[in-house]
């Protein structure tokens, strides 16, 4: 559910037509809903009920100051991936004792600073990061709050590139390995064991590979209770699907939160939720003009204002974000086009042979479900400026993020003396 939807035949993201927000703040626009973010951190909130559970919103998948505020105000915390993030998330009112940091790389700097203010718990990823996690917080005095992300060895995500919980993938711990790692753990002098971490993937729609996912780290859980290592939490990570497309249904989180509950069982053990497409993904759009309309060798290309630098997912995943015009009329003939950027690439393509209403020469076009992994990822590839986001709130826009003029995006850039004099 979200609140974009036509009015009049105008496209309108709450009570702002799409058109005056284009007219006012340029494209190509992220556009995000207030309502919806709200609304998505409310049904997962509420799905899990009276259940212990923290909800720490994956900053990575929109980690706009305007976004993370308006979840902070809702009582969010924070999954964090870089001391950058976790800085964000301060700012915003996130307190650090509902911040997680997670990733498999956090480099000493990272450790110290989330040390120093007092997040709720790292989830660490290998042995060499437990001794370096260890030793930093005993010069410093203090125990790390800790979960191992285990590598559950299950297969999940709706592209290769977005699943994580194979023996292949980078991340966790092994899985066979990780009563002797807890152990050690348990024997090092600046840790304090908490939770048990997993996360398998992303945009699972089937509950499927989750739950089995989820099965294993109960039984683990209990194993290790049983070894007299202290569990009282769990964190299940984020990946819950969303639907990209009409007609789409994935598990909902409702059904998401029952699967859970009923893994559970009788353990008692606080939640740890780490939603971030979830939340994001459908509470934004991104608007686009159409600069020419090409036709050649029997195609017909739109070329867009918007490139890959500004929504990398149809490159980087191959995903196809619902397209709309954002005037819409239906006595329009429905053609096929190739939707293309202007960047001098050929991945720079959102869509091949996509169905359209006829488009002409400054129309506008939106991206559905353009919340999540969609400005985070953008990039001044071409020296594009990074484009604008704007958040809206029933009647009210604000610009969230400001696109750099052409000086400041060369202003650290240095030209070495010896070429100056
Ligand atoms: C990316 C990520 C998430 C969020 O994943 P979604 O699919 O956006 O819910 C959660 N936890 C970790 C560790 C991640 O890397």
């Amino acid at each position: 559910m979200h609140h974009f939807e036509y009015r009049d035949g105008v496209l309108h993201c709450e009570d702002m037509s799409v058109t005056d927000l284009a007219a006012r703040f340029g494209t190509p626009l992220y556009v995000y809903s207030t309502a919806t973010f709200r609304r998505h951190f409310k049904v997962l909130a509420d799905a899990f009920g009276s259940q212990r559970s923290l909800i720490a919103y994956s900053v990575k998948a929109n980690s706009n100051m305007g976004v993370l505020a308006t979840l902070a105000a809702m009582g969010s915390g924070a999954d964090v991936v870089s001391a950058g993030e976790m800085f964000r998330a301060m700012k915003a009112g996130i307190p650090a004792s509902k911040i997680v940091f997670s990733g498999v790389g956090k480099s000493a700097e990272e450790i110290k600073a989330a040390l120093e203010a007092g997040i709720y718990q790292f989830n660490v990823e290998s042995v060499p990061e437990l001794y370096r996690l260890s030793e930093i917080a005993a010069s410093m005095d203090t125990k790390a709050p800790l979960a191992l992300r285990v590598n559950p060895h299950v297969s999940a995500g709706g592209h290769a590139h977005i699943s994580t919980g194979a023996a292949e993938h980078k991340f966790g711990i092994a899985w066979h390995e990780a009563k002797s790692i807890y152990e050690l753990a348990m024997s090092l002098p600046g840790i304090e064991v908490k939770g048990v971490d997993v996360h398998i993937g992303s945009q699972i729609t089937d509950l499927t590979p989750m739950r089995a996912a989820f099965e294993k780290v109960v039984s683990l859980v209990r194993e290790l209770r049983s070894m007299n290592v202290p569990i009282t939490r769990i964190d299940l990570g984020g990946g819950l699907g969303i639907p990209y497309r009409e007609g789409e249904t994935p598990a909902s989180p409702a059904q998401y939160a029952e699967m859970i509950r009923d893994v559970l069982g009788d353990l008692d053990v606080e939640l740890i939720l780490e939603p971030g497409r979830m939340i994001a993904g459908n509470a934004g759009i991104f608007v686009s003009k159409v600069e020419y309309i090409k036709e050649r060798d029997g195609r017909r290309f739109a070329i867009l204002d918007a490139g890959m630098n500004d929504l990398m997912r149809p490159a980087l995943y191959q995903a196809v974000h619902e397209l709309k015009p954002v005037i819409s009329n239906d006595d329009s003939p429905v053609i096929d086009y190739d939707i293309v950027g202007p960047i001098c690439e050929s991945t720079d393509r959102f869509a091949k042979d996509y169905p359209l209403q006829e488009i002409h020469s400054g129309d506008l076009v939106a991206f559905m479900s353009a919340g999540a992994y969609g400005a985070v990822m953008s990039n001044q590839y071409n020296t594009r400026p990074i484009c604008a986001e704007v958040l809206v709130d029933g009647d009210k826009a604000a610009l969230v993020r400001k696109p750099p003029t052409f000086d400041e995006m060369i202003a650290n850039e240095v030209v070495p003396e010896w070429l100056t004099t």
